[in-house]
């Protein structure tokens, strides 16, 4: 049997990669990174990273409704940038939750079509649902990010591929109940909403900018570049 071709992992871990990549065919700017290979469509650093997350969920969830009974609404941590505001106590837990179950029935109601299982169980409570969801999800997630008609779509905030969704529903809720991991915050503005918001978190090789309506992603060299930018410019105001 002839080896497939490797192609490199759609997730998180070749988002500097696939950025460099971008300029390397747009400015003809060289780089030296390598890509993630998926082990065959994920790498096994994503593999594991959505599984980790997956597991983690419930919990989260549970958080987030804690959250909401202890009412603090105004602990809306990295929503820096959101434009609605809740308006009542607890409104931005119930569609936080709202976000987070319904992504996670949708993906099971996905999968057991194409897998032509049986339908989902309706009608029980949330906390149930959310339990069954993961057990679901937890069980079919290698083949989801395998044979998912969306498995190979890169990550981003708003794909559709199982891998991408899940960090989305985890990376969301952390932030709602400040559990982050650690951020190091990069005090200049992003360079494309201007905004406070550029950090790099643990274990990530790229910036990104935190605004949730922004999003950019910048290798280390684009941040360096950037920051070279604006101090020039700072220079040359004063010198004027
Ligand atoms: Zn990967
Ligand atoms: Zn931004």
């Amino acid at each position: 049997m002839p080896h497939p071709i490797p192609t490199p992992c759609p997730g998180r871990c070749n988002a500097a990669w696939r950025k460099a990549e971008q300029q390397l065919a747009l400015q003809g700017t060289e780089h030296h990174l390598t890509p993630q290979w998926g082990k065959p469509v994920h790498c096994l650093g994503c593999t594991d990273r959505a599984q980790v997350q997956l597991g983690e969920l419930p919990e989260l969830v549970a958080a987030i409704w804690l959250e909401a009974l202890n009412g603090t609404p105004t602990k809306t941590t990295g929503t820096i940038g959101r434009v609605s505001t809740p308006v009542w106590p607890g409104q931005a837990a119930r569609l936080l939750t709202d976000h987070i179950v319904g992504g996670m029935r949708d993906l099971e109601d996905d999968i057991r079509s194409l897998r032509d299982l049986n339908a989902r169980r309706t009608g029980r409570r949330e906390g149930a649902d959310v339990t069954a969801a993961t057990r679901f999800l937890t069980a079919h997630l290698p083949w989801a990010l395998e044979h998912h008609p969306l498995a190979g779509e890169l990550y981003d905030r708003l794909s559709g591929n199982p891998a991408s969704q899940i960090s989305e529903w985890h990376r969301a809720a952390e932030r709602f109940t400040s559990r982050d991991r650690r951020l190091e915050h990069r005090r200049v503005p992003c360079p494309r909403c201007e905004l406070l918001t550029l950090f790099r978190a643990d274990g990530d090789d790229y910036i990104e900018c935190r605004n949730i309506n922004c999003g950019l992603l910048l290798t280390p060299l684009e941040f360096d570049e950037h920051t070279r930018a604006l101090a020039s410019e700072c220079r040359g105001i004063r010198a004027a």
